[in-house]
C-alpha cells in the first residue's frame, strides 16, 4: 500500500480528515513532503526499501493530522511519538535502523502583525464579521503560503539517527486498589502503600493538599 506522497490530492485529503483549511495543518503535510521526500531518496542511493516509518511529533498541534494521514502513523500502531516539547519540529525515523530526517519550522517566518492581533480577537469572540471573515482568508492565504511555497523559506531540515525505543513492550495490567480499574504496571503509582492508578493518584494528591491547607 506504499502511496505517492506528492500526489496532488494528499492535501485535500489532509483538509478532509482535518475539517478544516488552517496554517497549522500546512505545516504539517509540509513537513511530511521535505521529511519523506529526503528519505525516500536516501533509502534510492542506498538501494533500501522505505519499510515502517515512525514519525515523532513535538506538538500535538494540527500538523500532527497531516502526519497522520500521509504517513500512516498513528498512536495505535504505536509509530507516531509524541514528545511534549510545544515546538513545530516532525522527525521522520526508519524504523529498522533509525536513519531519519528531523523538519523543523524557521522562527518569525508566520510573523503577521495584523493577521495575530484579528486572531486574538476572534477567539476572544469579540470579532466582527467582517474580521471573522478576514481572520479566515487569512488563515487560508497563510496556509497556501506555505503549500506552494518554497520549502527553504519555511523550514531547515537535516539527517539524524535516532535510538528509538524498542517494539511493542509487555505491559502487564494491575489493579487500582482505590477504582479498581486496571491500569499498566509502569503507569501505576502507590499511594498509603497501595497501588494507585494515575487518575486516583492525582485525586488523592489533590485532597492531601486540601488537607495541607
Ligand atoms: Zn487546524
Ligand atoms: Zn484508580
Amino acid at each position: 500500500m506504499e502511496k505517492d506522497i506528492l500526489i496532488k490530492d494528499d492535501w485535500q485529503r489532509c483538509v478532509e480528515f482535518h475539517g478544516h483549511i488552517c496554517p497549522g495543518l500546512a505545516i504539517g503535510y509540509k513537513a511530511v513532503q521535505i521529511g519523506m521526500g529526503e528519505l525516500r531518496e536516501w533509502c534510492t542511493q542506498q538501494g533500501v526499501d522505505l519499510g515502517e516509518i515512525v514519525a515523532i511529533v513535538q506538538n500535538d498541534a494540527c500538523g500532527v493530522d497531516a502526519v497522520q494521514v500521509l504517513t500512516g502513523c498513528t498512536f495505535g500502531k504505536g509509530n507516531l511519538l509524541f514528545r511534549d516539547h510545544g515546538k513545530q519540529v516532525f522527525t521522520f525515523v526508519r524504523r529498522a535502523d533509525g536513519q531519519g530526517v528531523r523538519v523543523a519550522l524557521k522562527f518569525g517566518v508566520l510573523e503577521n502583525k495584523s493577521h495575530q492581533e484579528l486572531r486574538a480577537k476572534v477567539m476572544a469572540g469579540i470579532g466582527s464579521d467582517e474580521e471573522v471573515a478576514a481572520f479566515q482568508a487569512g488563515q487560508r492565504e497563510l496556509a497556501r503560503r506555505i503549500v506552494e511555497g518554497e520549502a527553504a523559506e519555511f523550514f531547515v531540515w537535516r539527517r539524524v539517527q535516532i535510538a528509538l525505543p524498542g517494539g511493542p513492550k509487555l505491559n502487564p495490567t494491575v489493579p487500582c486498589a482505590f477504582c479498581g480499574e486496571g491500569v499498566m504496571e509502569q503507569r501505576a503509582h502507590v499511594r498509603e502503600g497501595k497501588i494507585a492508578c494515575p487518575e486516583c493518584a492525582e485525586k488523592y494528591e489533590s485532597r492531601v493538599l486540601v488537607l495541607n491547607k
